[in-house]
């Protein structure tokens, strides 16, 4: 292990802990309002910045990063200092018979420390997002952005070091092994993001210390299209899902379970959606500004040789299939004909490439993702309600989107987050402000008769408390 690594962490964490006390009674609601203006008006002067890094990463279209990094954050912060105020207020709570004469308030306090580590697929999202919530919440950060989007990580630092003081937030750039050290620091609260496998590492690190986690993870999000479904309207939202960041999208379908009686229709209109979008010709799509590359030479193979092994089993691309490894573009691509023994049908895909799996009745769709690990986002796009219904009530997932795509992540009023292998806790506006919260129980005695609680007890009064 390198030395300089681990003192890095232990500095970056040292520094942090001493003003925590102090942060305590000075960072109070002016001095984070305060926090969140300067992050906010730094991201608005970085924003050409911004998007050059993400450009220099993969490719990113700006558009993209208009849309999916930069107006979720500049949301966040401006949902937060809408609603922080009351997100702070102390909350006086009734007693109980047994508690008359008593006062209780409850009061949301900084958790203290918190360790926020995010992946590389929404490098600037998904790092500066939890960061609003953790400073709403009065929390010292260390941030650590994903190695793999290393033109971001550079851009977050000048950010985040330009627009908070050193004491405040830290950003510590690197990878495992920096993640590793800092995970070995007793933060009060670990916000990470990323995939089910280093989730498990982090849970496990954050054991050691008992410090609480926030989990955002990934997996397979399927889709329904139901027999009602309106297929025009349905197709484009898919293909919009899929191919937004190249499929590098932890919410984005990851495949398609589309009724047989009106599965050649459906893919009509989603190739009629993909030619749309991104042009008709294989040349066209190339050339598309608005397609992003992989992230790397590594995540290219592993896409390209999943979309092989299915071809060579019997899969065939309806449309797509091209890749060109220089540039580290993949098609946007439909696979038919998978089965479940494929990694297409195994593994988060990741990728612009869409598994369409033909139905005949629900049940079967519902029991294969009942077999699966709990999706993060599940999708249903029919018309009619009680089918609606029956799919949503029968499946679990951290969200469900009803003839929609990803959209539930510009929702600031919605919990954002899954459930078992997809993640724990939430993130966004209140949600993300009570994960790096304590609400902690205030409890007064003003006139209380707890006498009677006391020995020698008698039974008969305790009893009748109790009622
Ligand atoms: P990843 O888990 O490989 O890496 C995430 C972070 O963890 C990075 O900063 C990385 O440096 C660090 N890390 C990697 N290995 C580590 C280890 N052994 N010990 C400690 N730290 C380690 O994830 P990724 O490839 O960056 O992102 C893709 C995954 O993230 C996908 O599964 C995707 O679904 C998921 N994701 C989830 C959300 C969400 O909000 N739920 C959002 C984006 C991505």
């Amino acid at each position: 292990m390198d030395q300089s690594t681990q003192a890095n962490a232990e500095q970056a964490f040292a520094h942090l802990a001493a003003g925590n006390q102090r942060r305590r009674v000075s960072f109070g609601f002016a001095e984070r309002r305060a926090a969140l203006r300067a992050l906010s008006e730094t991201i608005t002067a970085r924003e050409a910045e911004i998007i050059e890094a993400l450009s220099a990463d993969f490719a990113k279209p700006e558009a993209e990063i208009r849309l999916t990094e930069i107006l979720p954050v500049q949301s966040e912060i401006s949902h937060t200092l809408r609603h922080l105020k009351r997100w702070m207020r102390v909350r006086r709570v009734f007693p109980t018979r047994a508690m008359l004469g008593t006062k209780a308030r409850i009061i949301p306090e900084s958790k203290g420390t918190a360790l926020i580590i995010a992946p590389w697929n929404y490098p600037v999202g998904l790092s500066l997002g939890p960061l609003v919530s953790a400073l709403a919440a009065g929390c010292a950060v260390v941030l650590k952005p994903s190695e793999l989007a290393p033109a971001s990580a550079a851009v977050i630092a000048d950010i985040v070091g330009e627009a908070l003081p050193e004491d405040l937030v830290r950003v510590v750039q690197g990878g495992v092994e920096v993640s590793t050290q800092l995970l070995e620091q007793p933060f009060d609260h670990i916000f990470f993001t990323g995939s089910p496998r280093v989730g498990k590492i982090v849970m496990a690190a954050a054991a050691k210390h008992l410090a609480s986690v926030t989990l955002e993870l990934g997996g397979k999000s399927p889709v329904i299209v139901g027999p009602g479904a309106d297929l025009k309207k349905a197709a484009k939202m898919i293909a919009w899902g899929k191919f937004a960041n190249a499929g590098q999208t932890c919410i984005a379908p990851d495949h398609v379970f589309v009724a047989k009686q009106i599965e050649a229709p459906f893919l009509a209109e989603l190739k009629a959606a993909i030619a749309k979008m991104y042009g008709k010709t294989e040349e066209a799509q190339h050339a598309s500004r608005d397609l992003a590359r992989i992230i790397n030479p590594d995540h290219f193979a592993r896409l390209t040789e999943m979309i092989a092994e299915a071809e060579a089993e019997g899969a065939r691309p309806l449309t797509g299939g091209a890749s060109k490894p220089e540039s580290r573009y993949i098609a946007p691509t439909v696979m038919m004909g998978t089965d479940p023994s494929m990694k297409l049908e195994q593994e988060e895909i990741f990728g612009p490439v869409l598994p369409v799996i033909p139905f005949t009745d629900p049940d079967e769709v519902l029991a294969r993702i009942e077999a699966g690990p709990k999706p993060l986002a599940l999708y249903i796009f029919e018309r009619d309600r009680s089918l609606i219904e029956r799919l949503r009530r029968a499946s679990t997932s951290g969200a469900v989107g009803i003839n929609i795509a990803l959209a539930h992540y510009l929702h600031p009023n919605l919990p954002f987050g899954g459930i078992g292998n997809s993640g724990l806790g939430a993130a966004h506006g209140h949600y993300g402000f009570l994960a790096f919260s304590h609400e902690r129980a205030v409890l007064e005695n003003r006139f209380a008769p707890l006498g009677m609680l006391m020995p020698p007890y008698r039974g008969a009064r305790i009893a009748k408390l109790a009622q």
